[in-house]
């Protein structure tokens, strides 16, 4: 208890004796209301690097605008106030509900929800999912023309509608994808509250990127291996099993922070482990005209991720000048812009390889 809260509450215990309804009472009471208001928002204000708790230090060179030991409800309304983490919240929940509107508008497109959804509404889920199939088509074709326009038969397309990839696979990508974003968000917003919850936020966050690379695999390889099933099996337990392993690992109680390299490990070997099915399926589909396309896409991803955890990894640019960045513009909310790019060349490569298969079916593999 500090001195001010100390004298608050003894101004209430002086009250109780006095007779209620006295003028005296009305202005004590007021007083006292005057102070503890002061003294909360003394102790929610923002501060330095150097009044943090220690688990709180971890960038040096973000001086200041930290938020520290704050109630849930103050880190919550913090959404709105500006301070160190305010951009690194906000860039991942746009992306959050940039994913969310990519997901309804293909929902739209699979006959079975937009079915569902017209049963609330009785004239909007045509036009929507005639749209939105549009709209996903001039994608591709966009994608296309950038690419290889001359390869895109129009009757190839029409052949779309007739024999239909499953769609499941390119959902648990949006899922999974949705589901890193918003972890990260609140993580970045309530990490301030306390040590045990920062240490489980921070725990989550990493099972939100698991769940993202895992999930990131789905699309390319059932589509790829449609028609192997048995490679389909093996890639796609192989992923989910390593990603199983780290979450795991990451609430072991064994895990402390000098298993912290042990960890980095296992994330990465999720991300090499899609060198293995990339080889294979490039070496199957050799005159592939999509294998370009989906190529540049990945390439895309794969460099976002890099360029992200470059800027992550070396605090670039606060370490050149210290406080300079503090409210906007350092390495994390960077590094959260790269993965959101990252993402979006994966979705679009995901859309590719299921419109290739809505068309070439299970004739050949890719
Ligand atoms: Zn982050």
């Amino acid at each position: 208890m500090n001195w001010s809260e100390g004298l608050v509450q003894r101004r209430g215990a002086d009250m109780d004796i006095r007779p209620s309804g006295s003028s005296d009472d009305t202005t004590q009471k007021k007083k006292t209301k005057k102070n503890k208001k002061r003294t909360e928002t003394k102790r929610y204000q923002l501060v330095s690097y150097w009044d943090l708790p220690d688990y709180m230090k971890d960038n040096e060179y973000i001086l200041d605008y930290y938020r520290a030991n704050w109630p849930l409800k103050e880190a919550l309304s913090s959404v709105f106030l500006w301070h160190n983490e305010t951009l690194n919240v906000w860039t991942h929940l746009l992306g959050f509900f940039l994913f969310l509107g990519l997901t309804i508008t293909n929902l739209m497109q699979v006959p079975q929800v937009a079915h569902f959804l017209s049963q609330f509404t009785r004239s909007f889920p045509v036009a929507a999912a005639t749209n939105a199939f549009n709209d996903s088509k001039d994608f591709y074709l966009g994608a296309a023309r950038l690419v290889e326009l001359e390869k895109m038969v129009p009757t190839e397309i029409v052949a779309a509608a007739v024999t239909k990839a499953p769609r499941w696979p390119f959902f648990v990508f949006m899922g999974g994808s949705m589901f890193c974003l918003l972890s990260s968000s609140i993580c970045h917003l309530f990490c301030c509250h306390s040590h045990s919850l920062n240490v489980l936020m921070f725990r989550i966050d990493y099972v939100g990127i698991a769940v993202m690379i895992v999930t990131s695999f789905f699309p390319p390889i059932y589509y790829i291996f449609q028609c192997s099933p048995h490679w389909q099996l093996i890639y796609l337990t192989g992923i989910t099993m390593l990603g199983i392993f780290t979450i795991i690992t990451l609430f072991s109680p064994l895990s402390t922070s000098k298993c912290r390299s042990f960890r980095a490990l296992l994330f990465v070997s999720m991300g090499l482990f899609g060198i293995i099915p990339a080889i294979h399926a490039i070496v199957v589909n050799w005159s592939e005209p999509q294998r370009a396309i989906t190529l540049a896409y990945e390439s895309a991803m794969a460099l976002s991720y890099l360029i992200g955890t470059f800027f992550y990894v070396s605090r670039i640019p606060e370490r050149w000048k210290p406080g300079w960045f503090d409210l906007a513009g350092h390495s994390h909310q960077i590094f959260h812009v790269f993965v959101i790019m990252g993402a979006m060349a994966h979705y679009g490569a995901a859309l590719i390889f299921v419109e290739w298969r809505d068309r070439v079916g299970c004739n050949r593999i890719m």
